[in-house]
């Protein structure tokens, strides 16, 4: 009897351990969308699975704009980059960030008080803070804070990688 139920105990660890396997690790993510109200701009929208963004995409990449990682503060190059020209999506090209608006901020990531046009982002709470995703593909891109510059007052903290930069040519 002891032994039997010794069994049916260890079955059921080993039951619970591949559904929570399944559970976290391979049960295919449901895709993003745009909360309700939102808009993006000129309605475009990029929709792929995630096999095909992790194909398409660096590990860094893939890691911070759809697993909602973060980079290490100071190691993106765009956190000191100077030049005029625009920050676009890296999933998507969607333009976001001008930099106009960007400023140093001292965090360690690129930081603007604005975002290029107001549909470009959208803002969605993850339960303490608030987390700056593309309107078109839905990337995670960092959060925006309420202690930036006028004429805002936001600070729009975003990591690096999510970004590609281009430099107007004149
Ligand atoms: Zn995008």
């Amino acid at each position: 009897m002891k032994q039997n139920s010794l069994f049916v105990f260890t079955a059921l660890l080993i039951a619970g351990a591949i559904w929570l396997y399944g559970f976290y690790f391979a049960t295919p993510k449901p895709p993003h969308h745009l909360p309700a109200g939102a808009t993006s701009p000129n309605g475009r929208r990029v929709e792929k699975s995630d096999a095909e963004w992790k194909s398409m995409l660096t590990r860094s990449q893939y890691t911070i704009t759809r697993e909602r990682g973060t980079e290490w503060p100071n190691s993106s190059e765009l956190t000191h980059e100077h030049r005029p020209g625009a920050y676009s999506c890296v999933c998507c090209r969607n333009p976001l960030f001008s930099s106009a608006t960007k400023f140093d901020s001292r965090t360690g990531w690129p930081s603007f008080y604005a975002p290029i046009v107001p549909n470009a982002v959208y803002s969605e709470s993850d339960g303490y803070r608030t987390e700056i995703r593309c309107s078109v593909c839905d990337a995670h891109l960092g959060h925006v804070f309420n202690d930036g510059p006028e004429p805002t007052g936001l600070r729009y903290c975003m990591n690096g990688v999510a970004m590609v930069f281009t430099a107007t040519s004149r």
